[in-house]
């Protein structure tokens, strides 16, 4: 076989489809967020970032830091090994404990990123437990699909955030099986928030346990940033809250946090925490005061609400087309792949905005975006350039506008 003809056959596919995907060559400048210097083939120059994952700021925050690099001088760079092999340092006990405090829970387990702390979780629970079902939202993050998936235990998608649906599923599984809710609070394509509460009645009715992703959701809603399940009062009904440190906590890493029964469980038995070198203990510092100020500060919250609620208003002013959501993301919806990432390329090159097209396979096909994520540090300044050059963009691309 002809390998390269092979995979250049399957790049030319994403060519033809307008799916390929091109990197934007970014150099964050710590204090500058949401700026950042790009290299582009004619120089280096500044521009604003507009689809940041660190969505409030504090991969740049000065406690952040620091923290970082005092634990650097005193730990040095690697963990030195596996959790199990002389990997576990003290900072990763300290950030367990904070986390699980920040859910309510007993116990909470790290992993390496948020992608693995649901693949390997959901993995571990349903290959595990005999005979068991997971009832997985339609909508739920690659990670979570591919941890079921791979547990090879029966899976049934209900269709996205439909009660009525969940409940017709589980009537019909013998009330002797194992079940596992699995979905997300905040879906970060379309930005909608689950029905935690009525998902968690229907898991008490059936005996089902819950599993919540709160990837987008922690360190931005509830009093202490501990995501929706902080902020509704519910984390106590939720057998597992699962969250990243990548993304409101601006470092990286992903956790679990549950009974001290389960997180021993997961530790003892799933491969995809076992298996590989711990995190750095300066990361585990750097998680641990990032959610200790967010615990205590809710000024970057409130801050990144505010700004949020203003970009809406002036998209709405300028009738550019945004799905509406009772979250801080901000799809502005295309609806071609072509013409997205054209959109995308004018406000780089023309408006020194980045923003990132995103196309199929992450969203379904005729969905394409953008997706916007105001944080604290952008200005009001940064929202009327934003919003000028998108209306500039839509009147001479002549964009169906809204209504
Ligand atoms: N869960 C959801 C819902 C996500 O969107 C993502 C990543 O974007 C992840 C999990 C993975 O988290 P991490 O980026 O920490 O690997």
């Amino acid at each position: 076989m002809n390998y390269e003809a092979f995979f250049r056959s399957q790049l030319d596919t994403l060519h033809r489809e307008g799916n390929y995907r091109v990197f934007a060559d970014l150099e964050r400048v710590a204090g500058s967020f949401p700026v950042a210097t790009q290299h582009a083939a004619r120089g280096k120059r500044d521009v604003t970032v507009w689809c940041s994952n660190d969505y409030l700021g504090m991969g740049q925050h000065p406690a952040v830091l620091s923290a970082m690099h005092e634990a650097l001088d005193r730990c040095g760079a690697g963990a030195g090994g596996t959790r199990n092999i002389a990997g576990t340092n003290h900072y990763h006990l300290l950030l367990e404990r904070e986390l699980a405090d920040l859910h309510n829970k007993d116990a909470a387990l790290l992993f390496n990123s948020g992608y693995m702390s649901n693949w390997a979780t959901l993995c571990t629970l349903a290959a595990k437990l005999k005979g068991c079902v997971v009832l997985s939202d339609a909508g739920n993050h690659a990670s979570m699909i591919e941890g079921i998936r791979h547990s090879r235990a029966e899976c049934q998608i209900f269709a996205h955030n439909d009660i009525d649906d969940l409940r017709a599923k589980l009537q019909a599984i013998d009330p002797a099986r194992p079940k596992l809710i699995a979905f997300e609070s905040v879906y970060s394509m379309d930005g909608d928030v689950a029905p935690i509460e009525a998902i968690c009645d229907l898991a008490d009715e059936f005996g089902a346990m819950t599993y919540l992703d709160e990837v987008h959701a922690v360190g931005l809603y509830g009093p202490r940033g501990g995501g929706l399940s902080d902020r509704d009062g519910l984390s106590h009904r939720v057998t597992v809250i699962e969250g990243t440190l990548a993304k409101g906590f601006g470092v990286i890493g992903g956790y679990i946090t549950g009974s001290t029964g389960l997180c021993d469980f997961i530790r003892s038995y799933a491969s995809g925490f076992i298996f590989t070198t711990a995190l750095p203990p300066m990361v585990a510092a750097g998680a641990l005061a990032s959610i200790r100020h967010l615990k205590s500060s809710r000024v970057e919250r409130d801050r990144m609400h505010a700004q949020v609620k203003k970009l809406r208003a002036a998209l709405d002013a300028a009738a550019v087309p945004h799905l509406a959501n009772p979250s801080h993301i901000v799809p502005v919806i295309v609806g071609d792949p072509v013409s997205c990432k054209s959109i995308s390329d004018q406000l780089l090159d023309r408006f020194g905005i980045y923003v990132q097209p995103i196309n199929y396979p992450t969203v379904p096909r005729g969905t394409e975006r953008l997706r916007i994520t105001p944080s604290p540090l952008h200005t009001d300044a940064d929202i009327a350039h934003l919003v000028d050059a998108l209306s500039t963009i839509w009147h001479e691309l002549s964009i169906r506008r809204a209504a």
